[in-house]
């Protein structure tokens, strides 16, 4: 009798251990506190030209790095959604990147106060649904990116996120995908160039026995994710090229998240003519 009423007080206890340990384990790798001090320590503050929202929450900065030769300019966002953190943490480090021609405007903790808060919304609700085309950004830091981005004159604009799921084999989420906006005029199609990342990252990065993590293309119309994306806007309203990162953190460590969306922003850039160096 005595053991009967032990031994399920010893298994609640070792349940109990085990939910503590797994949930210890959830919060070191989640922790927004230890990657955002990452992103911040990586970030290169010689390159930094600009504070947006200065002295508000929202306070971010904007940097630029510059190729040798005159070429096309790139605007790259990551931490638009504050739990997403291989897409801050791929930007960061891309603020160090040298390049051989053009120029790159990163905005790598676009969305703080979100960020730190490891939550995908900021204050203002969903800042990637603040972008309504044709009209006037929805909040004061929407604002204050899309003048950012406008003023940059972009011919390519990268937009880093992280989903919950994988697009394969249902389409509820939309982890493992490059979502493109092809520009109105002249310039190189996302469509193609996609196409041809999403083939070399399947080829020499996805793992062959990881099948459903091969990276897939959509295009942001054939997709309902509502309206205000930011790449949305830029499709409407600027000549440019746009793509939305989208890797998945199901059965995928943080650092291999952030590798694959750094080697995804790496090619994009290179198909469209900005060559890293280093
Ligand atoms: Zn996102």
């Amino acid at each position: 009798m005595r053991r009967r009423t032990l031994l399920p007080s010893g298994a609640t206890a070792l349940t109990g251990a085990l939910i503590a340990s797994v949930a210890a384990l959830r919060s070191i790798h989640r922790s927004p506190d230890r990657s955002l001090a990452r992103a911040k320590n990586a970030l290169n503050q010689d390159r930094l030209i600009g504070i947006i929202m200065e002295g508000t929450n929202h306070e971010t900065g904007v940097y630029e790095i510059t190729g040798a030769e005159e070429g096309p300019t790139a605007v790259i966002l990551g931490g638009m959604h504050g739990n997403e953190i291989n897409g801050y943490r791929a930007a960061a480090n891309i603020t160090n990147w040298e390049i051989d021609t053009g120029r790159l405007i990163v905005i790598p903790l676009a969305n703080i106060a979100a960020i730190e808060q490891n939550n995908r919304r900021g204050p203002d609700g969903d800042l990637n649904r603040l972008f309504p085309s044709g009209q006037e950004p929805e909040s004061a830091l929407a604002r204050a990116i899309w003048r950012v981005v406008k003023d940059a004159d972009p011919d390519v604009v990268i937009d880093l996120h992280r989903s919950r799921g994988l697009f394969n084999p249902h389409h509820r989420w939309i982890g493992q995908v490059i979502l493109t906006a092809n520009a109105q005029g002249e310039r190189k199609q996302a469509t193609d160039t996609a196409e041809y990342v999403i083939d070399y990252m399947n080829e020499n990065h996805v793992p062959q026995t990881m099948r459903f993590h091969r990276f897939t293309r959509v295009d942001i119309r054939d997709i309902n994710r509502g309206s205000g994306l930011l790449i949305q806007k830029v499709q409407h309203e600027l000549d440019s090229t746009s793509f939305l990162v989208e890797s998945t953190d199901f059965l995928l460590d943080l650092e291999t998240q952030i590798r694959w969306t750094t080697t995804i922003t790496e090619q994009l850039l290179e198909q469209n003519g900005i060559q890293r160096t280093t």
